[in-house]
């Protein structure tokens, strides 16, 4: 069960999640703006809507989490989007980090290997605010070569190590944030391609998500 009615309570108590994000050191305000006006509750279930405000991550089923919103906040800082860009984001999940880059107006392409997160947001609450988001289910580590090249990549899963086929879809430019690690903590990395094999990297905080997968799951 859902509930979507978002009156002052929910528009206070986000307002008080940006401040806790920005106390944290996220200093982007477009970013903090994306978070204050997408209402996090409507992607939990209605159990989690007293708590949806705590910066906290959430189960949404099949074994899976809404990331918390600081991580949201922190990976879409790294990518440094710009409106009309074209991000490939692995991972959908809940759908929230798409909500988050949309309203940073970006052209979205997200990919989910669970079929059941993937058919959830089938029925996306947000179909029509957010139509710069478009939907694949399939194996995150193939990305999309039909739509590649990507101005961006953002991975929302934990990767053992760098997956190629993403790297070889970005752009010359291009910037992928990814956690990167095999154990329960990973470490964040920013990826820029500068020339077709050629990549600098920058090392960031520890993090802790759920695995990266390989292939589809019915
Ligand atoms: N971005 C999501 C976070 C979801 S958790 C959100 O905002 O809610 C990570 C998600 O990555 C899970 O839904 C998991 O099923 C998915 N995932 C893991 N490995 C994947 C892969 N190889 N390809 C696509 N999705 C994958």
């Amino acid at each position: 069960m859902r509930s979507y009615i978002d009156d002052y309570k929910q528009k206070g108590l986000r307002k008080q999640l940006v401040d806790t994000i920005r106390s944290k050191g996220i200093t982007d305000e477009n970013v903090l703006t994306a978070i204050n006006n997408i209402p996090r509750h409507f992607f939990l279930d209605t159990a989690f809507e007293g708590i949806a405000y705590e910066d906290r991550a959430f189960p949404i089923g099949e074994g899976q989490t809404i990331s918390q919103p600081y991580t949201v906040a922190y990976q879409s800082q790294l990518l440094e989007v710009r409106p009309m860009e074209k991000i490939l984001e692995i991972g959908t999940g809940s759908a929230y980090q798409a909500c988050v880059l949309a309203e940073l107006k970006a052209n979205v392409y997200t990919i989910e290997r669970q079929k059941k997160l993937f058919d959830a947001n089938k029925n996306f609450v947000f179909k029509n605010k957010y139509r710069n988001i478009r939907f694949f289910y399939g194996d995150g580590y193939e990305g999309l070569p039909t739509y590649a090249p990507f101005d961006k990549v953002i991975v929302t899963a934990a990767a053992p190590s760098l997956p190629a086929k993403l790297l070889q879809q970005l752009k010359v430019g291009g910037k992928m944030v990814i956690p990167v690690g095999e154990g329960d903590v990973q470490r964040m990395m920013r990826i820029t391609k500068l020339g077709d094999e050629d990549f600098s990297t920058e090392i960031f905080d520890d993090f802790s998500f759920v695995p990266m997968l390989a292939g589809k799951k019915m």
